[in-house]
Order: structure tokens, then sequence, then C-alpha cells
């Protein structure tokens, strides 16, 4: 498999190593960003194939790093799926509408986060296949 890259951008470490333990063992690379500046910088050095973004974060929040990436070139067509605890109605379509690429919910099931990653990976291919195997939510 290629190994296609996920940056991951989570300030909680217990989610953070969720993510990253299961997209690994999906075959995925990740790199991780514990704020938002930092997914900037990663974003532009690695231009990775999909972004989980958290939207609650210490320093610039979510939407504000997602405005950043799409306002320079050099990140302007990555894929980035918000991750949100703020499970109101109506969230959907303010998050999809403010530029993300799609939304998911937490807890966060991580049998949805693999294959909205999967989805959204350019020319991944069965990367995923393992992912059946995981049964694993977190909030
Ligand atoms: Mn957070």
């Amino acid at each position: 498999m290629a190994g296609e890259q996920v940056l991951i951008v989570e300030d909680n470490e217990r989610s953070m190593k969720l993510f990253r333990d299961v997209l690994e063992a999906s075959g995925y690379r990740t790199l991780q960003a514990s704020s938002g500046l930092h997914a900037v910088e990663l974003a532009v050095e690695h231009a990775p194939d999909v972004v989980l973004m958290d939207v609650q974060l210490p320093d610039v929040d979510g939407l504000e790093t997602l405005r950043r990436l799409r306002a320079d070139e050099r990140t302007a067509s990555l894929s980035v799926l918000a991750l949100t605890a703020q499970a109101m109605h109506g969230d959907r379509e303010r998050f999809l509408s403010a530029g993300f690429d799609g939304y998911l919910s937490k807890p966060v099931d991580v049998l949805e986060l693999v294959g909205a990653v999967r989805r959204h990976c350019d020319g991944c291919s069965g990367s995923a296949a393992k992912s059946t195997e995981l049964r694993e939510t977190t909030g």
C-alpha cells in the first residue's frame, strides 16, 4: 500500500493517541499537531493527503486554521475534515459552508473516521482494509 499521510490536529492526548493508533493500524502514515499553528507548519511542509482538524484548539481554532490553509496556495486544496464536540443541530452545514470537506462529531466512531479518511484520500486504494477489526470509540 502507498501509506497515504494523514495530519491529525487534536489537543486532547487520549483522542490523539486513539486516532493515530487507528489510522496507523489501517495503513496510514500520520503527522500530529496539537495546535493550529503547528498544523499549518506541518501542512505546508508535508502536504498530507487528508487533514483531521479538531475545531476546539488552544491557540487558533480549527475554523481559523482552515482559513489559513485555504489562503495559502500550497495548502489550499488539501482535504480537511472537521472534528467537533459541538454536536448541535445545524453544525454540519455550518462547518461544510466554512470550507471543510467533511465533518465528524465527537465521540468519534473510529470506523466512521477511517471511512471518511479513505473517501477523502486522493488515490487511496484499500489502505483501510483492517479497519473493520476496530470497534473502539472515544469522546
Ligand atoms: Mn480540542
